[in-house]
């Protein structure tokens, strides 16, 4: 049996500066470090982060004093102005691409367009992302929602870095039908677009599929999701103890993705755990 490892499985540049980030300044700082929920979507990650000493606190009113870190999804703004209030010391792990959607959104709302927002919105991302909005701004997940929107003349949107590229251009063209003028910035991070074109890819190549990420971790479930629509032979995992043999019976070729804040450790651990399984089964 084979098993076929995407490419660019694991980490992205923007979790793996956070990590470090964190990582620095528990070692550094004297004080207390915390972080305003999990610093990602990863558990095994949160909790090496908190044996080294950094903190999750729900909010921002919980911290007194120390160093808080922002995390990869970024912060709603009022909140970065609250730490700064309060003379917290702040370590900003907020991705560039992130900081870049913020821009845009910004640029947008100060030019008199109503912002479209393509995300899910309960995620920590859009709520810092549409904090930047100065205007009004609409959360959209799904091109339905738009089905019975009146729309507007002057229509911006951005999009959560983690949506699919597919959401995206139907809501675009959902726009493009509703308002006479129509700004896009495509935010969609590269990491994001290129984990799921290796997974649609994989999806199409073999016999079952495993995802590896976080379950609350948004980029893993939507590569579940992009994999699932091909193949239904898809299992998203967060650990190698969820690993079920049943799941590999009769198939000859395993794809393994792992989701942007999957560590490659982690990664390793599922694959090692998924060889000695189907070893034993054979
Ligand atoms: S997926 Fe992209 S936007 Fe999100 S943290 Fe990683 S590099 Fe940054």
């Amino acid at each position: 049996m084979d098993v076929i490892i995407a490419k660019h499985a694991g980490v992205c540049f923007g979790v793996k500066r956070a990590i470090d980030l964190a990582f620095t300044a528990a070692r550094n700082y004297r004080n207390h470090v915390y972080t305003i929920g999990p610093l990602i979507h990863n558990p095994q990650v949160v909790k090496q982060l908190r044996e080294a000493g950094v903190i999750v606190k729900e909010g921002i009113e919980d911290i007194a004093e120390g160093t808080v870190i922002f995390r990869s999804h970024g912060v709603p703004r009022h909140l970065a102005e609250k730490a700064r209030e309060k003379g917290l010391q702040i370590v900003d792990a907020t991705c560039p691409f992130v900081k870049r959607a913020h821009g845009f959104a910004r640029f947008l709302s100060r030019k008199g367009y109503l912002v479209i927002v393509v995300g899910d919105q309960s995620h920590p991302e859009v709520k810092s992302l549409k904090s930047y909005v100065e205007g009004e701004a609409m959360v959209v997940s799904s091109p339905g929602e738009l089905a019975d929107w009146a729309g507007r003349r002057k229509v911006g949107v951005v999009a959560q870095t983690t949506q699919s590229l597919e959401k995206f251009r139907e809501i675009v063209a959902i726009c493009l039908e509703k308002a006479r003028e129509v700004r896009v910035y495509n935010t969609i991070c590269d990491a994001t677009a290129l984990r799921q074109r290796e997974a649609l890819d994989l999806a199409h190549k073999v016999d079952c599929i495993i995802v590896i990420g976080g379950h609350k971790s948004a980029n893993t479930k939507r590569l579940a999701e992009i994999c699932r629509r091909i193949l239904g032979d898809t299992y998203h995992v967060e650990r190698v103890e969820e690993l079920n043999s049943s799941w590999f019976s009769g198939k000859g070729r395993i794809g393994v993705v792992g989701g942007a804040s999957t560590p490659g450790w982690v990664i390793e651990e599922v694959v090692k755990g998924l060889r000695r399984m189907v070893s034993q089964g054979s």
